[in-house]
């Protein structure tokens, strides 16, 4: 049935591709990188690199060991480590002039410390090459290993991400191997760790979920102290990935965004078009003033 489901007006967007955003995407290829906003083909890429001068950097190959039903990153058995690639991703940070950078990564359950370490070498290489720029991570669950989680911290981010993706229900159809729970506890765990870090985390709404389960949702991550929520429409990527199962309206967006603020998270971004990193620069700012 999901077929017949037309996508609304307010998704057709044009991706703006001017020229320095063309420049930016060969910087990339020189330097072996990957980013998200290109992987996923993100609509906000040219707002994202050229006015508010954010990315978010894929980290750890391009290779996933685990293959979520409604993620676009290919899975197979990754490549080696790439231990030149923390000091290649700041470069291009202060080549792009980025103010505020999300280094996320594949999932690299193959490894003992789910690649902790060069994720904190990557955040302290921007740190030394960068020092303006705030550094946002976007980890994967590393497998709830808390030495990786303590490795991790070490880069000292300003912004800890970790997605829950999806609602406690559907969980086990959206995420391989990833756990609601641990997820939560992950969350929790980086509050023990720096009570200082604000913590953030996102949910992919489409996918069949109730209003009621979002609202469990966000009570869950409150109860684990997140501070941040942003809340985006599913977009299947290829026909392989899971149906979307309904496209919220812009004013739907707006309510569960007053329902996240008045039940206490200190910021959410909710609309068709948010991404975990959208608008992440704006987040740091009001948030570390707390
Ligand atoms: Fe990149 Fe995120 Fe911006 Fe999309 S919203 S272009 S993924 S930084
Ligand atoms: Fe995609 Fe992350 Fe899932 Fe890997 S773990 S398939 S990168 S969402």
């Amino acid at each position: 049935k999901n077929e017949y489901i037309r996508k609304p007006e307010w998704l057709k967007i044009k991706i703006n591709t001017n020229k320095s955003y063309t420049g930016l995407k060969k910087l990339m290829r020189d330097k072996k990188l990957n980013t998200v906003c290109e992987e996923a083909r993100c609509p906000n890429i040219h707002e994202c690199w050229s006015e508010r001068k954010t990315a978010t950097f894929m980290i750890l190959g391009d290779t996933c060991t685990r293959g979520c039903r409604f993620c676009a990153v290919k899975t197979g058995l990754p490549n080696e480590l790439d231990l030149g690639e923390p000091e290649r991703v700041a470069e291009s940070v202060e080549i792009m002039g980025l103010k505020h950078v999300v280094v996320t990564a594949v999932a690299r359950d193959d490894l003992n410390d789910g690649g902790a370490a060069v994720f904190a070498d990557t955040v302290r290489a921007i740190r030394r090459r960068v020092p303006g720029c705030t550094v946002e991570i976007l980890p994967s669950d590393m497998k709830g290993d808390y030495d990786s989680l303590h490795t991790l911290m070490g880069g000292e981010p300003d912004i800890f991400n970790h997605n829950i993706e999806t609602v406690r229900r559907l969980t086990k159809r959206v995420r391989a191997r990833a756990m609601y729970d641990r997820s939560l506890e992950l969350l929790r765990r980086v509050k023990e760790i720096r009570p200082n870090t604000p913590t953030k985390s996102s949910l992919m709404v489409g996918l069949g979920e109730e209003k009621e389960e979002i609202l469990q949702a966000m009570d869950d991550l409150l109860a684990h102290n997140v501070d941040i929520m942003t809340i985006g429409q599913y977009l299947q990527p290829t026909k392989k990935h899971l149906n979307v199962e309904r496209y919220y309206h812009p004013d739907e967006f707006e309510d569960l965004k007053q329902i996240a603020m008045e039940k206490g998270f200190k910021h959410c971004e909710a609309g068709p078009m948010v991404r975990s990193s959208y608008h992440a620069d704006e987040q740091v700012n009001e948030t570390s003033a707390q």
